[in-house]
């Protein structure tokens, strides 16, 4: 597995995204069945949202090729799931239920609106402001003093709802993984160094959610607790941090001028952190942190091993030493992957004269692959065209369209990002070929039926 790559690049910083490039994308979105608020007919449920057909799709994609990358193409790292809801004691001993806050502050004046603390100057800047002047970002009203809010999300296990039956959902995936590490290290063969990953729904109650998917209160996570020997730690901090950026340049196809690591200055760190560094992206609202990448030392066995009172150390078979691992982790959320993908992947252009939104997805990711379109509606052309649809359908994920022009129909293929269209027509019936139209290029090759899935599988890397 290549663990370098080139991250540190003196190109000049490319120009942002527009800003109102978030706002097109929320409305192509909905319109195209991405992603939109949940629960819309009564009027939505601030931060929380629903994928549509080709969002689920989409999402799909990232996640397995994450899962294949992290999972399956290794020997060294294996995958669980573990329950949402869990012991309560693991969020105390993990430090979650005494600190998993943020400094919140209410606005006084007008608008009456909540911040977090540490969000109000990049606020003031998104509307225009000193970053650093006083007030409230909105309405410049007076501040209230900061408060730490906790974001767990409560309920209640059992039919009494009472204290003793508090319980919470989990705000990160990644505690399943710490308390389960005996277990499976004792059923799994694994030797360390190694890693546990799973992916999965977390919930933070945010303070200030916003820019649409990329801050919400139920997302989904994808974290690695990779377990190894102190010592070896700093090695295996760089192996992964180098190792997740090439993930998103080479498996996603994110531009790379867009995408930068940043280390965390000392006094950045979480209190558990002996290094920290952020895969970022430059969104239209500035560049935002993608991915997290940590070494967390062994701050979380260790807590669970003096709370749980099990010892959770590892005994070296080859050299019979005993240590408590260290553990580097990346942690990153599908649905801030699948917003970068989208603005990463979103371009506009007038190609002969006709103006078209096209949607660069990787095509690993693309949620349609290969689109078959019968040149006319004609049954003469249709049933082959169906009859084509259904022998791609098993190695891609396809899409048949025989409504309106073959103009309206690729720039509808452009606008989700599908890679491939088929079109079938007259002379289809006689010389047993088809046109398949680049989307990148809009270049069309004439190519015969039977080379069709050989010759387009040698495009995907699926
Ligand atoms: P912040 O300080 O920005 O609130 P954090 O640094 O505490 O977030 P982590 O705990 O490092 O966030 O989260 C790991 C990853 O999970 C993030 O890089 C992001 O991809 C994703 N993530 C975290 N919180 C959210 C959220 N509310 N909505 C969507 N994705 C999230």
């Amino acid at each position: 597995m290549p663990a370098e790559s080139d991250d540190r690049s003196d190109a000049p910083p490319p120009t942002p995204p527009p800003t109102d490039l978030l706002e097109r994308l929320v409305s192509l979105g909905k319109q195209r069945g991405f992603f939109f608020p949940s629960s819309e007919i009564y009027g939505g449920i601030n931060a929380l949202y629903d994928y549509g057909p080709l969002g689920t799709r989409l999402r799909r994609n990232i996640r397995n090729r994450w899962w294949r990358s992290i999972v399956e193409l290794r020997d060294d790292i294996v995958g669980i799931e573990t329950s949402i809801i869990m012991n309560p004691q693991v969020w105390v001993a993990s430090g979650h239920v005494a600190g998993f806050s943020d400094p919140l502050v209410d606005c006084a004046g007008d608008c009456r609106r909540r911040w977090r603390a540490d969000h109000l100057p990049a606020e003031r800047a998104a509307r225009g402001k000193e970053p650093d002047a006083p007030g409230c970002p909105e309405c410049g009203g007076t501040l209230t003093a900061p408060r730490q809010f906790n974001l767990m999300f409560r309920t209640f296990l059992g039919a009494v709802e009472d204290s003793s039956a508090q319980v919470y959902l989990r705000p990160e995936t990644a505690q399943g993984m710490f308390v389960d590490f005996k277990s499976v290290l004792n059923s799994s063969r694994q030797r360390i160094p190694f890693g546990i990953a799973q992916n999965g729904k977390s919930f933070r109650n945010e303070i200030s959610p916003g820019n649409s998917i990329f801050r919400t209160r139920e997302f989904e996570m994808m974290e690695l607790e990779f377990f190894c020997e102190p010592g070896t730690d700093d090695h295996w901090f760089e192996h992964w941090r180098a190792e997740r950026f090439r993930w998103y340049l080479e498996e996603l196809g994110v531009r790379r001028p867009f995408l930068r690591l940043r280390d965390h200055e000392k006094d950045e760190l979480a209190h558990y952190a002996k290094a920290a560094t952020d895969v970022e992206y430059l969104y239209p609202f500035g560049w935002g942190e993608l991915e997290g990448i940590a070494n967390r030392t062994d701050f979380d066995l260790s807590a669970h091993q003096r709370a749980s009172g099990v010892d959770l150390s590892y005994l070296d078979p080859m050299t019979g030493s005993s240590f408590l691992p260290y553990v580097i982790e990346p942690s990153v959320g599908v649905d801030r992957i699948m917003l970068t993908v989208l603005i990463d992947a979103f371009d506009e252009e007038v190609v002969r004269g006709e103006r078209r939104v096209v949607l660069r997805l990787h095509p690993d990711v693309a949620p349609v692959q290969v689109a078959v379109l019968p040149l006319s509606k004609k049954e003469e052309l249709t049933v082959p065209a169906r009859g084509l649809e259904h022998r791609l359908r098993p190695h891609f994920a396809t899409d048949y369209d025989e409504t309106q022009s073959i103009g309206r129909r690729y720039r509808r293929q452009d606008e989700i990002g599908t890679p491939y269209c088929v079109t079938i027509d007259f002379e289809s019936l006689e010389d047993q070929q088809v046109t398949v139209r680049d989307r990148d290029s809009t270049e069309q090759t004439r190519l015969p039926i039977e080379d069709l899935v050989p010759r387009l599988l040698g495009r995907f890397d699926i």
